[in-house]
């Protein structure tokens, strides 16, 4: 698990610049599910060894009205998923009639709340910040996000408290499974353990109606109740002589109204189960097509190097016509994820349920299958000979030897000369060339260079 900051504030304070430098990436996934609305960002945030979930609760001024309010109410549904504010203020401008609005607001609230002065490059800003203190919610931090400037200290004096609480924040200083006694230590862990298997997907794409399927077919050991609103399920369960975990993140359990959806869909934990999980059956529904909130989840699945298995739900009921028009879509817009097993199921009836679980076995086959170093650099050869690693400064990048250097995702080390600096486009062909020749179904690889031998 990972902690979860939430970053609050009016329009302009930079709110997007702090969650741009933060997470360093354009792949934010953006919150604009219906019946959830507002330019809500969720991103991993990776900074100076420290890892959480960052979100942008898109601009709230406090005051709104109507339908506006109802919006930032949904807004303000982030801060109570979060483990931390961030009430970010303009130094430049003060305190506004809006930052106060949403003082109001966070007063209310049982969390730890900061606020944050940015913009206080160029101007003196003890003084211009000091005003903030009357907002009586504590200590004033200063920043300038647009520099880089004071979010170090920000996250050393606020964020960092949080490790004891959640150890898997801290990102240790090289990737964990290097070397080859790591890898193989950690893959027999993996294929003694029960597969976490996590149902995740858009609101009424038919998680739940799937998650029951699946359970009233099999025995179910023993609920696991969740403490919060973001916390998954996590239901055992056994199949084929195979000990599974379900992660299941649309509440089966707990849910009472249908109509609820902003209770029972939550994005953090969404991006959780998926952190926690070993493979992610990701679910679609057929009716809509593949939309860009399911390519931002899927984008996400492939960050995290999770196991993929793909389920496009509900086709029942559907005219042939309509369902080759379905599969050539999913062609055109899921075509790039070329590993994953792709489903067609009816959670409601019941048809293709249960030949998700081959895929899923499948998958995290290929991620915990041993690979040997002889194999490796065997293939690291051939794709060597069929195709020479071009020049890099006016030399010739020598590839040596590959091992295993993890699993789940399976991580290929090559070792040679230069070989960091080789090009995206031949990294990308030794992925292609790994892949074909490992025959990996179900699981992304991920190589990484090593200079020397
Ligand atoms: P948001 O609406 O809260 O997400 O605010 P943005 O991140 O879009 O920032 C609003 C404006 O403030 C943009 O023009 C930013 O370039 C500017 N800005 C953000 N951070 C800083 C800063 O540290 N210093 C200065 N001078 N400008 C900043
Ligand atoms: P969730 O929000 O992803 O958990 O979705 P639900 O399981 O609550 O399903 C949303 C709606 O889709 C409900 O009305 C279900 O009855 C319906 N539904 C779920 N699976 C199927 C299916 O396979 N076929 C059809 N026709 N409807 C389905």
């Amino acid at each position: 698990m990972l902690p979860v900051v939430a970053l609050v504030g009016r329009p302009n304070v930079g709110k997007s610049t702090l969650f741009n430098r933060l997470t360093r990436t354009r792949d934010a996934l953006v919150a604009d599910f219906p019946g959830l609305t507002r330019d809500r960002k969720y991103g991993q945030a990776n900074y100076e060894g420290m890892q959480f979930i960052v979100v942008d609760t898109g601009g709230i001024s406090g005051d709104e009205q109507g339908i506006d309010a109802e919006m930032a109410q949904q807004s303000l549904l982030a801060v109570e998923e979060a483990d931390l504010v961030l009430f970010l203020l303009d130094a430049r401008t003060g305190i506004t009639a809006a930052d106060q609005g949403i003082a109001r607001h966070l007063r209310l609230q049982n969390k730890p709340v900061h606020i944050v002065a940015n913009k206080v490059d160029g101007i003196d800003g003890d003084s211009e910040s000091a005003e903030f203190y009357a907002l009586a919610l504590g200590e004033v931090h200063q920043i300038a996000a647009a520099h880089g400037r004071g979010i170090s200290q920000l996250l050393q004096n606020l964020l960092y408290p949080l490790s004891e609480t959640f150890p898997d924040m801290i990102a240790p200083d090289e990737p964990v499974n290097h070397e080859e006694e790591d890898a193989e230590a950690q893959l027999k862990r993996l294929q003694d353990l029960p597969i976490k298997l996590a149902i995740v997907g858009k609101p009424n794409v038919g998680k739940s109606t799937l998650t029951n399927r699946i359970l009233g077919e099999e025995r179910v050991v023993v609920y696991d109740q969740p403490g919060t609103t973001r916390d998954s399920v996590f239901i055992p369960m056994s199949r084929d002589d195979r000990e599974y975990i379900l992660i299941d993140t649309a509440g089966v359990r707990k849910r009472r109204k249908v109509s609820d959806m902003v209770e029972k869909f939550s994005i953090v934990k969404t991006l959780q189960a998926i952190e926690e999980a070993n493979v992610v059956l990701l679910v679609v529904d057929a009716r809509e097509g593949i939309t860009d909130q399911d390519l931002s989840l899927l984008s996400f699945v492939l960050n995290s190097g999770r196991s993929l298995v793909m389920a496009v739900n509900k086709w029942d009921g559907l005219d042939t016509d309509v369902k080759d028009e379905i599969k050539r879509e999913l062609d055109r817009r899921l075509g790039f994820i070329d590993f994953a097993r792709l489903h067609f199921i009816s959670a409601l009836h019941g048809s293709g349920v249960g030949n998700l679980f081959e895929s899923v076995q499948e998958a995290y086959g290929s991620a915990t299958r041993r690979i040997n170093t002889s194999i490796l650099t065997r293939i690291m050869e051939m794709a060597q000979d069929d195709h020479q690693p071009p020049l890099v400064r006016g030399r010739r990048v020598k590839m040596k030897y590959a091992h295993a250097g993890g699993y789940n995702p399976p991580v290929i080390v090559i070792h040679g000369n230069q070989v960091e600096d080789l090009p995206d486009a031949y990294k990308r062909y030794l992925m292609n060339y790994f892949r074909k020749s490992l025959k990996v179904m179900g699981t992304p690889i991920r190589i990484e260079f090593k200079e020397g031998a």
